[in-house]
Order: structure tokens, then C-alpha cells, then sequence
């Protein structure tokens, strides 16, 4: 048994590996494998729009006023199209920098136009998000970008800093679909898909309607927004086996119950792991401030960086993978998105008791 704490590409679910497995030869009865239809094809455009649907509903928002485009490039290329489409000469946006996604976004939308701070939690070393009083919001700013779960020092938004009035953009590619959430107030959303969503090659994005009218013209038909929602993602071949694979893990979570039933069930694992590192008074030191705990990445250190080494190579042997902390930061980083079962963190809640009895 292997229990898979990677943080992406990451765990997918067990039941959406095994359909595609089974249908992977022939698709609906078609003969072919998915892969080698045409992207014009009947049958891969009811996928499209079938995936476009499911996820709108799944997070609450109505086709009346919301799109879903699926792209690629991943949301590093969001950083970039992001400012392309809505930074032109003469305005400016409002970056909020939580951790190193945010750094990345805002260095990004800086090469392209007048990109500003409106705050940062970088003194802290990124513990904590930045809140609304803190925040220096332009009124006239174009945008204000965020990042929901900064997935490499793992601290989370529980609920948006700001109203949405300067038209709200958000990074979340790492918490997207874990939970209910006021998916209304943002402009645009995009996420790669490699966490929650999928496998990696398809980046979806959610945007309002109104929104999309206000994007410029990009120097490149491949950058536009609008040209990727007029074609209804079909401007080019996109990643058609991803998007396929997406759909499925759409329908894997409706059967769970939606956001609600997930948002449970991610709630109980981060609190399995939260309460080990909080049991041993000490001995594990949780990165991120308590009101900005991650419910989908929990990073933590140990007394000394040899014995995190032990830490993971101990856990591994245990059949637990992709502990080790990203290369900036060290310690340990779980990663619990969606599709980890809850057994998988019991079982590592288990094993770090047993680490600290062991070690501390
Ligand atoms: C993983 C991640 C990215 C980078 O995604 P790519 O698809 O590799 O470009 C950006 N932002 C956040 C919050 C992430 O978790």
C-alpha cells in the first residue's frame, strides 16, 4: 500500500485510474482510444462541454455568467496571460504576496506592465497570509491578484481578504474544488490542474463573463482569453486525454457529495496531521501560523534537519511518499488534496506519533 503525500502531479483517485484504464482502448464504444480521436470529434466536444458544466455547478457559479476555459501552459503561464489580457499601458494591479507562487505571479505581471505590491507576508517568511488591513488597495488598480494556498509554505485564505469590488484574480491551483468557498467574488480563477483537478498539461480557468469583455488584445491569438472562449477551448488541440481525465475526477467528486462532502472530509485529514504536530508539544513545529494553517499542504519541522531526513526516509519505508519539504524550505510538507483517502492520513498521524516517541 502505498499512500501518496506528493504535491504535484499528486494522488488521483483510485476509481478515475481504474475507468480510464478500462476505457482506454475503446472510448464509448467508438473502437478508438480517446487519444487518437480528433479533437472536433462529437464525442470529445460533449466532454468539453460536459466538464465546463459539471465544474460550474460543482462550485455553485451559472453558466448565465460564468465561463470555464481549459488551457495550457500551466497557471505559470497564467502569471503571464493573466497581465497580457487585463495589464494594459497605463493602469496598473495590486499583487498580494503570501508566498512563492504570489513572488513568481508578480514578477511575472512586472516584465509586462506596472505590477505593484498591495502586501506581502514575506517578513514573516511567509507564516501567514496578509489580511485586509494590511492591504493596500488602489481603487483604480486594474486588478488584485492572490494566491488562495501557497502550496510550498503551506498557509491558506479561509476566506477572502477582500470584497471583490477592485475585480478580484486568484492562483488556486492548489485548493481549487477542496472545499465551499465564495467562488462568486474572484474575476477569474485559474489553476493548474496537477493537484486537485487532474493530471498535468490542462490549466482550467474560471472566469466571469463581464470579466472576459474587459480583456485587451494580447500580441499572440495563444495568450487571449477571449479567443480561447470563443472557440470553447477548441482554438488549438488541447491536452484532450487530460481534460478527458478531468472530467472523470469531476464526476468522482460529484459522487462524493460535492464540495461539501469534500470540504468535510479534507477538513478531518488536516486535522489528523495538525493534531499530531500540536500532540507532541514541540517536538514537530508547524510552519504556518495557526489561522493560516493549510488544510491541503501541512509543512512542519523537527528538532534538526538530519532527523527530518530520517523522518521521511522512515516514512517511506512505511509506504508514505513525496514527504520531503520543497527545496526552499525544508522540513516535511504533506500534501492532502482531494484525492488522498483519509486512511492515508490517520496513517501518517499514527507514524508521527511513533516518530516522536521514538525520537524526541
Ligand atoms: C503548482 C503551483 C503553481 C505552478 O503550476 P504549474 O502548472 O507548474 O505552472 C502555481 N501556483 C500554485 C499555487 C501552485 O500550487
Amino acid at each position: 500500500m502505498i499512500y501518496n503525500f506528493n504535491a504535484g502531479p499528486a494522488v488521483l483517485p483510485q476509481p478515475v485510474l481504474a475507468r480510464a484504464q478500462a476505457e482506454l482502448l475503446d472510448y464509448a464504444g467508438t473502437g478508438i482510444s480517446i487519444m487518437e480521436m480528433s479533437h472536433r470529434a462529437k464525442e470529445f466536444e460533449a466532454i468539453v462541454a460536459a466538464a465546463e458544466a459539471r465544474l460550474l455547478a460543482l462550485v455553485g457559479l451559472s453558466a448565465a455568467t460564468h465561463r470555464v476555459l481549459f488551457m495550457q501552459g500551466g497557471a505559470s503561464l497564467q502569471f503571464s496571460m493573466v497581465p497580457f489580457n487585463y495589464l494594459p499601458q497605463g493602469a496598473s494591479a495590486a499583487y498580494v504576496v503570501t508566498g512563492t507562487w504570489g513572488e513568481k505571479a508578480l514578477e511575472e505581471a512586472k516584465k509586462l506592465g506596472d505590477a505593484r505590491l498591495a502586501a506581502s507576508t514575506a517578513e514573516s517568511g511567509y507564516t501567514a497570509v496578509a489580511e485586509a488591513p494590511s492591504i493596500q488597495t488602489p481603487p483604480d488598480a486594474a486588478y488584485m491578484h492572490l494566491t488562495s494556498n501557497e502550496t510550498i509554505q503551506g498557509v491558506q485564505y479561509h476566506a477572502w481578504p477582500v470584497s471583490g469590488e477592485v475585480p478580484l484574480v486568484v492562483d488556486m491551483s492548489s485548493d481549487i474544488l477542496s472545499r465551499p468557498f465564495a467562488y462568486a467574488t474572484p474575476s477569474l480563477i485559474y489553476a493548474g490542474a496537477q493537484k486537485n483537478l487532474g493530471p498535468s498539461g490542462v490549466t482550467v480557468v474560471i472566469v466571469r463573463k463581464a470579466f472576459l469583455d474587459l480583456a485587451q488584445t494580447p500580441p499572440a491569438s495563444m495568450l487571449s482569453y477571449a479567443v480561447t472562449a470563443k472557440n470553447s477551448s477548441l482554438y488549438n488541440t488541447p491536452p484532450t486525454f487530460g481534460i478527458y481525465l478531468l472530467d472523470l475526477v469531476l464526476q468522482w467528486v460529484e459522487q462524493l457529495g460535492g464540495l461539501a462532502a469534500i470540504g468535510e472530509r479534507n477538513e478531518r485529514k488536516a486535522a489528523a496531521i495538525y493534531g499530531a504536530i500540536d500532540a507532541t508539544d514541540g517536538f514537530y513545529r508547524g510552519h504556518a501560523a495557526p489561522s493560516s494553517r493549510s488544510q491541503m499542504n501541512v509543512t512542519f519541522r523537527l528538532p534538526y534537519e538530519a532527523l527530518e531526513k530520517q523522518f521521511v526516509a522512515d516514512a517511506l519505508r512505511a509506504g508514505m511518499i513525496g514527504l520531503a519539504g520543497h527545496r526552499s524550505v525544508g522540513g516535511v510538507r504533506a500534501s492532502l488534496y482531494n484525492a488522498l483517502e483519509p486512511h492515508a492520513a490517520d496513517a501518517l498521524a499514527t507514524f508521527m506519533g511513533d516518530f516522536a516517541d521514538r525520537n524526541g
